[in-house]
């Protein structure tokens, strides 16, 4: 049965012509909200592991990485080629000859690796580094970024202790379209302070942007996060899982139809989320996101303003 948006999935198979899978990356990154150079401590959700999926071991080189990774993926999900994805910390935070290295290893690690994605702050590309990435179209079959935007609204990025802006995005966003790079744009939902409609103008303003692909996550607390901490204490709560479900769906409805949706619930390392605990049941939560849309009878941008400016 079709999915009421464009699932990530589906882009891939229709690209890439085969089963493809994301194995990721700690390449051993920080990142400049960490260690002082735009703030300490970072961001209030981030957690250790820099927002990883925690599959992979940062002592372990690039290749052995990717290798190990690619074993249990073709394993679990039959999966038969794969996208190298840089996904810890900010991994385009180093000299351009270091990146280069790093990612040059990644490509040629295994012929079944056809594929480059590269999680970043967009307050931390230039031109050369946009330009290094692209250069990897040559090579590659899909090369894409993915920029933690998470709001358009400053006021909440300085909560979240972001040390950095909406228009950082709008920036590193142009140099990616002038370099005609796939990307990804992350999203939070339920960041504090935001009303129903602040996350609507969100919505909109990606469709406007006509973004390439959304990545949309909830608000959770990590173990050992200084949200985790808010939590414990009082001072913040999850919303329930019926809410969610209403508040994305509203969300998705204003997103351009053409926007690839790369996922709709979390991280995947689900035992160390301290709240909302429903949120580790990911298969529930994908289903009554389908079957709310299925009871309102509408799909991925029915409620877009901008669907007259369709991508080619
Ligand atoms: S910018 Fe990314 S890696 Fe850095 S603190 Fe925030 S979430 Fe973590």
């Amino acid at each position: 049965m079709s999915k009421p948006y464009r699932p990530y999935s589906q882009y891939l198979r229709e690209k890439l012509g085969a089963k493809t899978y994301k194995l990721t990356l700690d390449a051993g990154f920080t990142c400049p909200n960490r260690d002082g150079v735009k703030a300490y401590g970072g961001c209030t959700f981030c957690d250790q592991t820099g927002s990883s999926s925690r599959a992979q071991d940062r002592r372990d080189s690039i290749t052995d990485q990717l290798l190990k990774n690619m074993e249990k993926q073709r394993k679990r999900f039959k999966a038969e080629k794969f996208i190298a994805y840089f996904q810890s910390f900010t991994n385009t935070y180093a000299p351009v000859e270091r990146l280069k290295a790093l990612y040059d290893e990644a490509c040629v690690a295994h012929p079944d690796i056809i594929g480059l994605a590269i999680s970043t702050r967009p307050d931390c590309v230039d031109e050369e580094i946009i330009a290094l990435i692209a250069s990897y179209k040559e090579r590659m079959q899909y090369v894409s970024v993915e920029y933690g935007m998470q709001t358009i609204h400053n006021r909440t990025l300085d909560l979240l202790n972001r040390a950095e802006t909406f228009e950082d995005f709008l920036t590193a966003y142009e140099l990616t379209r002038k370099y005609e790079i796939d990307h990804c744009i992350h999203v939070i939902l339920d960041l504090p302070g935001e009303s129903w409609a602040d996350q609507m103008e969100t919505a909109d303003t990606l469709a406007q942007l006509r973004v390439q692909g959304v990545k949309i996550h909830l608000l959770c607390a990590m173990e050992k996060t200084p949200l985790a901490a808010q939590f414990l204490r009082g001072e913040w709560q999850p919303l329930d899982q019926e809410a969610y479900v209403s508040l994305i769906c509203d969300f998705i409805e204003r997103l351009h139809p053409d926007c690839i949706i790369h996922r709709v619930a979390g991280n995947g390392h689900h035992q160390h989320v301290v709240a909302p605990l429903w949120l580790q049941r990911k298969l529930e939560l994908m289903n009554e996101i389908d079957a709310e849309f299925a009871r309102r009878g509408t799909r991925q941008g029915d409620k877009c303003r901008f669907v007259a400016t369709r991508l080619s």
